[in-house]
């Protein structure tokens, strides 16, 4: 889909130069597109470019897959096979083709329900950042959009809330439907086109062209009262702005199905994000709060609970619903505070001097009386800076700190709240 604008700012200079790059790949080598943005492109080069992209197209469409499946569910199980090496159900025809690659054989009904565990997660960390939610977090946010009401999910990168929800519904008398938008194309393979749309969330792209954009604008409609909620966990290095504007599109597309107007009625939204982004999540989406809610993940060693894990779990949902709404598990170590009305962690103490729950990563907070807000237990009060921070830091103060935490010392791309597995 279309490229992003972005701007290279030099030391010193308010002006920089604009170009345009990949939205999807922030890593140049995942995809090396650069343009500036007053550069005149050869004929040449534009043919070379639309060569490469019809080169480089997966190897079958969406609807090919889907009878793809049509047959793979026909066959007897001993003759289902997936191959690793391609990500890919094998038809028997196709089983040469695939002799030197690793397959898994006998491909259980169960199985082709749970694709999330069948794929191997996309972990590549610029890009697809694939991180699956451990079943009891998605249990949770499952038992709580159904519990407030919705009957409809619009997942978008989300595919194990997606799996769940699908997988109920064939199962016993659950009547939630979920669509699943995705760049991860693999998922294709197993849901028709109105169960999940290729789709780029850093450009509001859908792959699937007018087709697949219309699947979304019905889906939106609530036919018959039923509520729609959105459920987004993006890659936490991905742009905040483009992320928030593909949503605030999808926000606008939900807005129009109405006929009567929702007013001025906000699509509601779980974003599920690391908590220091908070702030720029609220630059663009200033109803929105942050729940306590830890949301922990399978394959992430680092982001499970508590007792399992080393560390907590950094990220949150951020939602526009009211907050005393979200309930959260008590016997998790959730408790509510009647002067925030809302869920808090158990550690998180009320500051009668901010008059809030204060604490974002869970742990007790203290306040500082010079700062006049509350700060992390391990930081202290440092004259020379005028601020709290870590004991250990080199007094200066730095403007252009890191644009994911906020500390100085470090680009985004070397943030060590990023880091991962
Ligand atoms: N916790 C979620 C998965 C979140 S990982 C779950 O368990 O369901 C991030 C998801 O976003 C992945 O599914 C990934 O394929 C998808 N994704 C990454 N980049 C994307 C993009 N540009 N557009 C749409 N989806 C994207
Ligand atoms: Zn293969
Ligand atoms: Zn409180
Ligand atoms: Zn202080
Ligand atoms: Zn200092």
């Amino acid at each position: 889909g279309p490229a992003l604008l972005f701007v290279k700012t030099s030391q010193g200079t308010e002006e920089g130069r604009r170009f345009y790059a990949c939205s999807a790949c922030r890593d140049r080598k995942d995809c090396n597109f650069f343009q500036w943005e007053d550069e005149k492109v050869s004929e040449t080069r534009l043919a070379a470019r639309e060569e490469y992209n019809r080169s480089h197209q997966p190897f079958f469409t969406h609807r090919q897959n889907v009878d793809r499946y049509k047959n793979f569910v026909l066959l007897p199980l001993s003759k289902r096979r997936f191959c690793r090496e391609c990500q890919q159900l094998l038809l028997p025809a196709e089983w040469e083709k695939h002799s030197d690659h690793q397959f898994l054989c006998d491909i259980t009904p169960a199985q082709l329900k749970s694709p999330s565990q069948l794929l191997y997660p996309l972990e590549n960390k610029k890009t697809n950042a694939q991180y699956l939610f451990a079943d009891r977090s998605c249990q949770f946010l499952l038992n709580l959009l159904t519990g407030l009401g919705f009957r409809r999910v619009l997942s978008v990168g989300t595919p194990r809330l997606h799996e769940m929800i699908q997988s109920k519904a064939s199962q016993e008398e659950f009547n939630v439907r979920s669509l699943l938008l995705d760049i991860d194309f693999r998922y294709s393979q197993f849901y028709t086109e109105d169960e999940f749309c290729h789709y780029n969330m850093f450009n509001h792209h859908f792959f699937g062209g007018e087709a697949a954009r219309e699947t979304c604008r019905k889906f939106l409609c609530e036919e018959n009262g039923e509520r729609i909620i959105m459920v987004t966990d993006p890659p936490f290095g991905g742009l905040v702005e483009a992320l928030a504007s593909s949503f605030k599109k999808l926000m606008a597309m939900w807005r129009e199905t109405e006929k009567e107007g929702h007013d001025n009625r906000e699509m509601p939204m779980f974003w599920i994000f690391p908590y220091f982004f908070e702030s720029r999540i609220l630059d663009f989406f200033p109803s929105f709060s942050m729940m306590d809610y830890q949301v922990d993940y399978d394959n992430h060693a680092l982001y499970k609970h508590g007792k399992t894990g080393r560390k907590q779990s950094p990220v949150r949902i951020f939602t526009n619903l009211t907050p005393s709404m979200i309930v959260l598990p008590e016997e998790e170590g959730y408790r509510f505070c009647t002067v925030c009305q809302r869920y808090v962690s158990s550690g998180n103490q009320h500051c009668e001097i901010c008059n809030s729950c204060t604490s974002k990563d869970g742990r007790r907070w203290k306040h500082c009386v010079l700062c006049k807000k509350c700060v992390k237990p391990s930081w202290f009060h440092c004259d020379n800076c005028k601020c709290c921070t870590l004991q250990k830091h080199s007094c200066e103060k730095s403007d252009s700190g890191c644009f994911v935490c906020g500390k100085a010392g470090h680009k985004r791309s070397a943030c060590p709240s990023l880091s991962r597995s």
